[in-house]
């Protein structure tokens, strides 16, 4: 089975219809960029800062964030790297950052909270992406945003760095795309309202389905209830990409479900562009696709929406996958 993966390391990512759908890799600390290259994702679809900033007391300065965003850019050769700014807060806790106590700490300010919060700290690493996004393709991604004055207020924060460098003579990528993350009921239900304003989506299928089904990602006694097929996260995922698609922006979802090769065909269907995941998962997720076409998954997506269960949506699916492969 291994040896039957590995022809798929260098074929491209497309359906039986010619869809090219991108197979990006989550990073999560510098040493998965080997992952990600032994897996020949293309690129980084989810780059998650925190790492810079764990385990040390003192926060990582301008010039340091620079050098590791562009060390990341220079082995992604060419291909995207979205850079999610700072998630911390939530189950991602660091002690010498994190304020106060919080008794609801994943409801409680922790990511785009936080760093708006935090302004000195968020403007430093805005400089370092901005700096970095001329070493490569960068894309940057705010994480859990709840509402529009949020990005706006990202939008104005990067603007202001730009008029900055300007002034200095630095370099960045003036067309630097600017994401977020939907991982929020408010977001899903605002997809259209935000859409407007960035050039991309991509989904935290990890933290939207918490918060949509009220089940602590990291509490075991709840996990039977922690459903990526429960179809109120179906009918999100939905809304979410048909916003993007009638605004024409690009939505991907980096979440895990993403690397589920059982879920590839319906999240294709549901009109996803690109979808990263634990390297590791790649070929797996791109056998699948390549022996499937969009048509057909958008086929099967019309027919799930009108299910009542996971259990149900679960069978289709399955049957569905044996019928194909
Ligand atoms: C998510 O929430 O799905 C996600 C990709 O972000 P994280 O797991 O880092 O919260
Ligand atoms: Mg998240």
């Amino acid at each position: 089975l291994e040896q039957d993966l590995e022809q798929y390391r260098d074929l491209p990512s497309i359906t039986k219809d010619q869809v090219h759908i991108p197979l990006r890799g989550n990073l999560e600390i510098s040493s998965d960029v080997i992952q990600i290259k032994k897996h020949a994702a293309e690129g980084i679809g989810l780059y998650r800062t925190e790492f810079l900033y764990l385990g040390r007391s003192a926060p990582p300065d301008e010039e340091e964030q620079f050098q590791s965003y562009c060390e990341i850019l220079k082995q992604a050769e060419g291909d995207p790297v979205t850079i999610r700014t700072l998630d911390i807060g939530g189950d991602k806790f660091v002690p010498e950052l994190n304020l106060d106590d919080e008794a609801n700490p994943a409801m409680g300010l922790r990511a785009i909270r936080f760093s708006l919060h935090e302004e000195q700290l968020f403007k430093i690493q805005l400089r370092a992406i901005l700096r970095a996004s001329s070493c490569g393709r960068v894309r940057i991604l705010f994480p859990m945003i709840s509402g529009v004055a949020e990005i706006r207020a990202c939008k104005k924060m990067l603007g202001d760095i730009q008029a900055q460098l300007d002034k200095e003579g630095i370099s960045y990528d003036p067309d630097l795309a600017i994401g977020i993350m939907i991982e929020t009921p408010s977001a899903v239900m605002i997809a259209p309202l935000l859409a407007k304003e960035v050039d991309f989506f991509s989904v935290g299928t990890n933290d939207l389905i918490q918060y949509f089904l009220a089940v602590d990602r990291g509490n075991e006694h709840v996990a039977y209830l922690y459903d990526p097929l429960h179809p109120a996260i179906l009918r999100a995922l939905k809304m979410t990409c048909d916003a993007a698609n009638e605004a024409g922006i690009e939505v991907c979802i980096c979440g895990e479900m993403a690397g589920e090769p059982l879920y590839a065909l319906v999240l294709v269907g549901l009109g996803f562009h690109e979808l990263s995941m634990n390297p590791a998962c790649v070929p797996r997720v791109k056998r699948v696709l390549r022996q499937v076409s969009k048509q057909d998954g958008a086929t099967l997506v019309k027919q799930l929406l009108l299910l009542s269960t996971s259990k149900e949506v679960s069978t289709i699916i399955e049957a569905e996958m044996r019928r194909r492969l």
